[in-house]
């Protein structure tokens, strides 16, 4: 949270979107997002089809309305949004948004998930993130999808509350996992504190995170949030990879 408050204030004396945060090119400070018009161009914007359920882009030409993994399981959220296919200007955002101390990132990367969740006039009543164990959030100094939340949430002025759901065990990586392993290794991470619940109960839920793969710690979470009483979890990530998921995932 410290690193969020400094980078706030870094950017008012050294406004960070003057530069692009794709390539670093210099752009107009009056652009809608941080990213020049090559990289605006480049970026691989969800707008070919997706899945009803779950919002993973479907390679082109399929005639199923749901991917593989939505086929073969139902899941735990009602629906899942997200904003770009996971290709390599993707994943370079969010490596450096997660592994280079580039906190400010997720106000950028939030501005461009709003253009997403705009056109679906979502009716929510709270924003969580996808929750980071405590002890990997403080190597990092903070959980990335919790800054994509928190500006979301303030797009969208809803409550931000990052203490409801926690992470009580790191996993495994998921990266090579296959379906059940994957279920597996999420079994029983997620939980809501039982004083926390009645802040669920009956609420509509944004569930936040950076990446979707199989979404296997989306059902994860929104099992957990509708046992403890949520009557929606929808789910929105900045990127998700194409179905079938790809190996560099
Ligand atoms: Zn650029
Ligand atoms: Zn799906």
């Amino acid at each position: 949270m410290r690193k969020y408050l400094m980078d706030t204030v870094l950017d008012l004396i050294y406004p960070s979107n003057i530069y692009c945060i794709s390539c670093g090119k210099p752009i107009n400070d009056n652009l809608p997002y941080a990213l020049c018009d090559s990289c605006v161009r480049i970026i691989n914007w969800t707008n070919q089809e997706t899945c009803e359920v779950c919002g993973k882009p479907l390679r082109i030409g399929k005639r199923d309305r749901l991917c593989s993994d939505c086929q073969k399981r139902p899941r735990f959220f009602n629906r899942g949004f997200t904003c770009t296919r996971y290709g390599t200007l993707e994943r370079d955002l969010i490596h450096r948004f997660k592994y280079h101390d580039q906190a400010y990132y997720g106000r950028k990367l939030a501005d461009l998930m709003i253009e997403r969740l705009k056109v679906e006039d979502l009716q929510v009543d709270i924003v969580l993130p996808v929750p980071m164990y405590k002890g990997k959030e403080k190597r990092r100094g903070y959980n990335q999808a919790s800054l994509l939340a928190k500006n979301i949430a303030i797009y969208l002025e809803k409550p931000f509350n990052p203490g409801l759901l926690i992470r009580t065990t790191d996993t495994l990586p998921m990266s090579g996992l296959g379906i059940t392993d994957r279920r597996d290794n999420i079994e029983g991470v997620f939980v809501v504190k039982k004083e926390k619940q009645r802040e669920i109960c009956g609420k509509a839920v944004l569930l936040v995170d950076d990446v979707f793969t199989t979404g296997s710690t989306a059902d994860g979470c929104a099992k957990v949030l509708l046992k403890a009483g949520a009557v929606k979890v929808y789910v929105a990530t900045f990127a998700a990879g194409i179905d079938p998921v790809e190996s560099a995932l």
